[in-house]
């Protein structure tokens, strides 16, 4: 049997992969198992920050992969503490916890969020209010706090304890916070599983304003906005909050699963020994080869990242078939006058791998893609999506 043969009889069914066998790749480039060679507007779901095969990241990884692969938490390991610490350093959080993925860094933020309520104000203050149309992971919890009803379907009972209200309701948020005990406001700051809308500036603010009123804190979800994605080191600097809890994943690791759950101050020393853990987490390959890419996201690098998004959004904003373009940096959702799903064949066709979110063609390409190569994607693109 070929790859899609075995994997369509032994993987579990829960994919509806596109009909391409991936096997390499270097930069932006991808390369299927006929040689076909693609530019990767995916990145693996917003995984490989600075594309396939990155040197820097290689030469990290394999140098901790030579020494120590894996030590478990009960001892101290050096990729681990320095990756907290450039953390720390760059975003202001005081604490960060690592674990494998971003459903388990919410997890982190949703549990740590909940001791913190319970030590102030009582045990009954679990409830944590998210978003409709949110994604926060697949988990029993984290699907609870993800709110969309057709992701829990046939999963019920979720976890207990999850208000929700439209994005830009504060009305129905501060109402929650009134009639009901919370904890904490959990959302993403461009939702992107939700089609790529990114949240209004004022409502933000009104939340981090909510936040301090009633000592509810604020977690934002930087799983997919996190590490540079939108053209900020981390979405919500460019909200201008504060927030205490911010949880990331998937492109700090560069390629190798890692979430992290950043704690500022007043969730500071909310875990203690045995309240919190995970076997992987913080494992020194994954954190090696993510502190080799943080050091990389400087604000000079993300001023380029500004700049290929404003090039996006004007080549692709006005043209034929295209009804927007929304989003932020290069996390950018399409939307399309064609069904999505026939625009993106007719990329792939064409040797461009878009995703899609929602209805909309989703754009996440490496941060560091040559303007070259992103001027090639966006005239594929551009011509698929003329009617
Ligand atoms: C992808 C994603 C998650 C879940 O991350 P996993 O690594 O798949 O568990 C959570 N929140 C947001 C915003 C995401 O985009």
């Amino acid at each position: 049997m070929n790859t899609k043969e075995l994997d369509s009889k032994y993987v579990a069914n829960t994919y509806a992969r596109f009909p391409i066998e991936l096997v390499s790749g270097k930069g932006s480039k991808l390369y299927d198992s006929d040689g076909k060679e693609y530019i990767d507007m995916g990145t693996g779901i917003g995984v490989s920050v600075f594309g396939v095969g990155d040197e820097k990241w290689i030469e990290a990884v394999t140098k901790q992969l030579n020494t120590l692969q894996h030590a478990s938490n009960l001892y101290f390991t050096s990729p681990c503490a320095k990756l907290a610490e450039a953390l720390c350093n760059r975003t202001g959080a005081k604490k960060v916890f690592f674990s494998n993925s971003g459903a388990e860094a919410n997890e982190c933020a949703i549990k740590a969020a909940r001791k913190y309520a319970a030590e102030k104000k009582g045990s009954e203050y679990y409830n944590i209010i998210t978003l409709n149309n949110s994604f926060h992971g697949r988990t029993i919890t984290t699907l609870a706090a993800t709110g969309q009803d057709n992701f829990h379907k046939d999963f019920l009972p979720l976890t207990q304890g999850f208000l929700y209200a439209d994005a830009g309701d504060l009305e129905t948020i501060e109402k929650h916070i009134k009639e009901e005990k919370v904890a904490a406001i959990m959302f993403e700051t461009v939702q992107g599983e939700g089609g790529v809308v990114p949240l209004e500036k004022d409502f933000v603010k009104g939340l981090a304003e909510l936040g301090e009123k009633y000592d509810v804190l604020l977690i934002v979800d930087e799983v997919q906005t996190g590490n540079g994605r939108t053209g900020a080191l981390y979405g919500y600097m460019k909200y201008g909050i504060n927030p205490d809890i911010v949880s990331t994943a998937k492109g700090i690791g560069g390629g190798l699963p890692l979430g992290a759950t950043m704690l500022f101050e007043k969730v500071e020393n909310v875990y203690t020994p045995g309240t919190h853990g995970s076997t992987f987490g913080g494992n020194p390959v994954s954190c090696a080869g993510a502190l080799s890419i943080l050091e990389r996201l400087d604000v000079e690098f993300l001023q380029d990242v500004e700049k290929k998004s404003a090039y996006i959004i004007e080549s692709l904003s006005s043209c034929k078939g295209v009804k927007g373009v929304t989003g932020l940096g290069l996390m950018l959702g399409i939307e399309t006058q064609k069904d999505v799903n026939e625009v993106l064949s007719v990329c792939r066709e064409n040797g461009v791998l878009p995703i899609k979110a929602k209805n909309k063609l989703r754009l996440l390409p490496p941060l560091n893609i040559s303007f070259e190569d992103l001027q090639r994607a966006v005239n594929v693109i551009k011509k698929a999506c003329e009617v």
